[in-house]
C-alpha cells in the first residue's frame, strides 16, 4: 500500500513521528490471509513459514541475527582475521559417517561439509588468522530445541596460539556480540521482550573457567545428577546446570580424550584429557561454542586417524599441513543459531534461522 501525508513529530510513536494521513492506494491486493491473531500450531506456523517471517517478532529475530552477522565481519576485522572460505562439498568424511550426508559428485562419492575446521587450519598455516563462515550440515537424527540439520558456524583457526589466548579471542567476540545487539537492536529487543540487564552481564569479561574435572564435582555435589560420572559427555540438563551456576557464559576446558575428536592437542600431564574448552550459555542454551588446540606434530596425528578408524588417504592433505612446516595453533566454532537463540532469548533454534531444516521439514 502507498501511504501519502504528512509527516510530523510525535512522541507516542516508538519512532518519534506519525503521518497524518491523507490518502492510501492499494498496490497489492491479498487473499484472506493464513496467519490471524489468533494462536496457530508450530507446525502451521512453519508450514506458511515464507508468510511468518512478515511478523513483528521474526522480523526482530532476523534483524538481531543480521547484526550478529555483522558484527562478526567488524570483530574479526579489526583483529586482524582474513575470511578464507571452506568447500561445503568434500570428498571424505572427517568425523564419522553417522550425521553426514551423502551425495553423489559425478561418478564418486562426496558428503556435505559437517565443519570447515580442517581446511580453516590450511588457512591459518597460510596467513595466521582465519575464519571461515557458511551453512554446515548435520544428519542430527534427535528432536531438540539446540539442534538444526542446517545451520550456519563461524569458525576462526590461530596460528600461533594457545588455548587462553583463543579464550581471551573466544569470550571478546561473543561479549561484542551481545554488545553490538544491545547497542543497535533496541527496539528489537523489546518486540522480543528480551531482558536487557541479563544480556549486560555477558559483557562483562572474564568469563568463567573451570576445569572438567571440577564441572564434574559440581555436578556431583549438586545432587541433582547421581548417575553423572568421569568420563561422560554432558548432555543438555549437566550443560543447564552449569552455566546457571555461575549465571555467565562459562569455559569448562579440557576435556577426557575420548569422548573428543581425533585432531585435538592432548594436556602435556595428563595423558587422559585434551586441550580443549566448551563455551556454554546460561538460561538453558547450553554449547556455543566448541574449540580446541591442534596436534601439530603428523606421526601422532597419523596414529590417532588410525585409531578413529578413518581413511588416511583422504587426510593426506591434513597430514601435509604437519609435514611441510607447522606451529601451534588453535580454534573455535560458533554455531550463529545456537547464539541467535540465546542473545534472543527465544525457546527454541527453529527461528533463529529463515529457513530451518529439521528432522522432518524440508519445506518451505
Ligand atoms: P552439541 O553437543 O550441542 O551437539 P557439538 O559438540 O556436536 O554440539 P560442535 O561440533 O562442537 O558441536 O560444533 C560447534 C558449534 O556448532 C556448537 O558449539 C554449536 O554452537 C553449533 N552446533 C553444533 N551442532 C549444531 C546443530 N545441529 N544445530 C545448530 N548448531 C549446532
Ligand atoms: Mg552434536
Ligand atoms: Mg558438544
Ligand atoms: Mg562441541
Amino acid at each position: 500500500m502507498y501511504v501519502t501525508g504528512e509527516i510530523h513529530e510525535d512522541t507516542r510513536s516508538h519512532f518519534g513521528y506519525e503521518i497524518a494521513i491523507e490518502d492510501i492506494e492499494v498496490v497489492g491486493e491479498s487473499e484472506e490471509y493464513p496467519i490471524t491473531p489468533k494462536e496457530h500450531g508450530t507446525d502451521f506456523l512453519m508450514d506458511h513459514r515464507h508468510l511468518w517471517l512478515r511478523s513483528s517478532k521474526q522480523f526482530a529475530i532476523m534483524k538481531v541475527r543480521n547484526e550478529m552477522i555483522r558484527a562478526t565481519y567488524e570483530f574479526f576485522a579489526q583483529e586482524g582475521f582474513t575470511k578464507l572460505d571452506a568447500p561445503i562439498l568434500t570428498g571424505s568424511a572427517p568425523e564419522g559417517t553417522s550425521e553426514l550426508f551423502h551425495t553423489e559428485y559425478f561418478d564418486r562419492d562426496a558428503y556435505l561439509s559437517q565443519s570447515g575446521q580442517l581446511y580453516a587450519e590450511a588457512g591459518a598455516m597460510a596467513y595466521g588468522k582465519v575464519f571461515t563462515f557458511g551453512p554446515t550440515f548435520r544428519a542430527e537424527k534427535s528432536k531438540t530445541r539446540r539442534h538444526l540439520i542446517e545451520f550456519w558456524m563461524i569458525e576462526p583457526e590461530m596460528a600461533f596460539m594457545h588455548q587462553e589466548e583463543s579464550l581471551e579471542i573466544q569470550e571478546k567476540y561473543v561479549a561484542f556480540l551481545v554488545q553490538n545487539v544491545l547497542d543497535h537492536c533496541d527496539y528489537e529487543l523489546d518486540i522480543l521482550g528480551r531482558d536487557k540487564e541479563t544480556l549486560r552481564k555477558y559483557t562483562q569479561l572474564p568469563f568463567p573457567r573451570v576445569s572438567y574435572d571440577e564441572a564434574i564435582e559440581l555436578l556431583q555435589a549438586s545432587g541433582e545428577f547421581p548417575d553423572t560420572k568421569w568420563g561422560d559427555d554432558f548432555g543438555s540438563p549437566e550443560e543447564t546446570y552449569l552455566a546457571n551456576h555461575f549465571e555467565k557464559p562459562v569455559f569448562v576446558v579440557n576435556y577426557p580424550k575420548a569422548i573428543k575428536p581425533f585432531y585435538m592437542k592432548p594436556h602435556p600431564t595428563r595423558e587422559d584429557l585434551v586441550i580443549c574448552a566448551d563455551m556454554l550459555a546460561p538460561e538453558g542454551y547450553g554449547e556455543i561454542i566448541g574449540g580446541s588446540e591442534r596436534e601439530t606434530d603428523s606421526v601422532k596425528l597419523e596414529a590417532e586417524i588410525k585409531k578413529a578408524g578413518l581413511d588416511l588417504k583422504d587426510y593426506e592433505w591434513y597430514l601435509d599441513l604437519r609435514r611441510y612446516g607447522s606451529v601451534p595453533h588453535s580454534g573455535f566454532g560458533l554455531g550463529l543459531e545456537r547464539a541467535v537463540t540465546w542473545i534472543t532469548g527465544e525457546s527454541h533454534i527453529r527461528e533463529a534461522i529463515p529457513f530451518p531444516r529439521l528432522l522432518n521439514r524440508i519445506y518451505p
